[in-house]
């Protein structure tokens, strides 16, 4: 199926059903009526595909549904109010008390608060792995170890698994595979195709692309997506509302065009910064210096806009003086928006903190996320530049 007949079409063909209407109908309504008993019943053997109720189905979520299992290469898909509530189902639904869970270092910050504080509560246990060495995942294995969850990139210093050798490792062994693919885009990386089990998205990020929607989506084949649906999605009730999926399906239409205006802004930023004397170290997957470029060239297919980089300072106050007279990149959490968004890291550590106090183990405080947007690179550039002049 090619790409413009997902994002124009896909869930949207039977139009004659709306008197014509391009822009598919927002069903505003929680719940769905049956004409016979006969047909209530047929809507309760199969919640999923039929309407009963929006918790469960909603046409006009269900043909975002269809779009973003389209993308992924996945049989199915489901939408969420949120990425941090796509991640927590899949994981809730393959694991059980005492199973073990073998996990990326520095995951999403939430996604690591769910397996060290809500499911160590429920017997689940975890181990946090530098997966950039498929032989660290291997060895962190236990014989109750039922799940993987991987983050590749990652979305503050970009580290990646060899998502092909651990998805074909843990098949081995009857283990299950969860990746978050926010950062790179279903355009960029299918991990469904590499063997991944279950594939995330904070579709707040760049699916959405426009900073009006908090949405997820978890994707997967018929039967894990059934067993989310019966489990965690349905009992937790962490649903997308309908409103949200028209906003959302709107903000996907223009994702490859978005994604390619990025990338070609991003490298021209990229090339401004690696030059400065004020910019000390830059962490972006697509740059050749990056440690893990090989596998960049091998698993993603195009360029994303979110980098960081450490300002050269004593203190905190150097990259706060950067930050403040930034004029056009809005200092905010989150990413992926037609806007350039920047978060610094020093906003979670007091005024002044020495940058040579850090921990090694930890993200440096001189550390500054932007997230390239759909400006002109020579506007960015230009403010960047006064920006750094004021370290
Ligand atoms: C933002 C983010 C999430 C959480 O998504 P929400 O939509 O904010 O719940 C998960 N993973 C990554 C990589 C993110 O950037």
């Amino acid at each position: 199926m090619d790409l413009s007949y997902i994002l124009n079409h896909l869930g949207e063909e039977d139009r004659g059903k709306h008197r014509g209407a391009v822009s598919p109908p927002i069903y505003q309504s929680s719940i769905f009526a049956f004409d016979t008993v006969a047909a209530m019943r047929e809507g309760f053997r199969d919640e999923l595909d039929r309407t009963v109720y929006t918790r469960g189905n909603n046409p006009t979520v269900e043909i975002l549904r269809k779009k973003v299992a389209a993308l992924e290469g996945a049989e199915d898909a489901l939408l969420f109010g949120s990425g941090a509530a796509a991640i927590a189902a899949g994981v809730v639904a393959v694991v059980a008390q005492g199973d073990h869970i073998v996990c990326v270092q520095k995951p999403y910050s939430w996604t690591r608060t769910l397996l060290r504080e809500l499911l160590a509560k429920f017997g689940v246990t975890h181990t946090f792995v530098d997966a950039t060495d498929t032989t660290a995942v291997e060895a962190a294995i236990t014989p109750s170890t039922r799940l993987i969850v991987l983050e590749s990139p990652n979305t503050m210093t970009f580290e990646q698994q060899d998502l092909a050798a651990v998805a074909a490792l843990a098949r081995a062994r009857g283990i299950r595979t969860l990746l978050d693919n926010s950062y790179a885009t279903p355009l960029h990386q299918q991990p469904i195709a590499l063997g991944i089990d279950l594939v995330a998205h904070s579709a707040t990020k760049y699916l959405n692309g426009h900073s009006d929607v908090v949405a997820g989506v978890l994707c997967g084949s018929k039967g894990l997506i059934r067993d989310v649906f019966k489990g965690p999605y349905m009992t937790l009730g962490a649903m997308m509302s309908p409103h949200d999926a028209w906003l959302m399906i709107r903000g996907l239409r223009t994702l490859p065009v978005r994604m390619r205006q990025i990338a070609e802004t991003t490298a021209r930023v990229i090339a401004f910064l690696q030059a400065h004397p004020v910019v000390e170290r830059l962490w972006y997957p697509h740059a050749p210096h990056d440690p893990q470029f090989t596998l960049t060239q091998r698993q993603l297919q195009g360029a994303s806009g979110l980098f960081s980089f450490t300002i050269r300072t004593d203190t905190t106050a150097g990259v706060e003086r950067f930050c403040n007279a930034l004029t056009r990149c809005l200092m905010t959490v989150s990413w992926g928006g037609y806007e350039s968004l920047l978060f610094p890291v020093a906003a979670v550590y007091p005024p002044d903190t020495p940058v040579a106090a850090h921990r090694a183990d930890r993200v440096p405080v001189n550390l500054v996320r932007l997230s390239v947007g759909l400006e002109e690179a020579d506007v960015l550039i230009a403010d960047l530049a006064q920006a750094l002049d004021r370290v």
